[in-house]
């Protein structure tokens, strides 16, 4: 994601290159209504690079990343990652200016937007779609 949670005033939704629908044509939600792109079962979900690492203070690489091997990635819990909050119905990165650049790359609109929105429908309701 994607969401904005500590840059006040910038909406991802507002941000060019934000799709109003997608490639199926249905509406594309404001990022900080859906949030599903941070929703994930899989550990390896957010890589995090050299640059990505670079860019958390020392204590965020402590807290909020882990190593398999030589590869780092954020870590997650309960099946988000750890820096997605909620607050009611509303979803935002806490380190939103030093996301990862997997994040900063995705696209709103996008074919994986439309497939971790869809996944998240399935989760909700119970079902169990194959880990994003
Ligand atoms: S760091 Fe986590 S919460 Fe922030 S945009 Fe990336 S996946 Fe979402
Ligand atoms: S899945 Fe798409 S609409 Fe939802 S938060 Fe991520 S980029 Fe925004």
């Amino acid at each position: 994601m994607r969401v904005v949670h500590d840059a006040p005033g910038r909406d991802r939704a507002t941000e060019p290159g934000g799709a109003e629908a997608d490639a199926a044509g249905d509406p594309v939600p404001d990022c900080q209504d859906c949030g599903a792109c941070c929703f994930a079962d899989n550990p390896g979900h957010v890589p995090v690079t050299g640059d990505d690492f670079e860019r958390l203070g020392p204590e965020e690489q402590t807290i909020l990343t882990r190593f398999e091997a030589n590869r780092c990635f954020m870590r997650t819990a309960g099946g988000r990652c750890i820096n997605l909050v909620q607050e009611g119905a509303r979803f935002g990165c806490a380190i939103y200016l030093r996301r990862p650049a997997v994040c900063r790359d995705y696209e709103r609109g996008g074919a994986a937007c439309s497939v971790d929105r869809e996944r998240l429908i399935r989760r909700l309701a119970g079902e169990n779609p194959s880990p994003g």
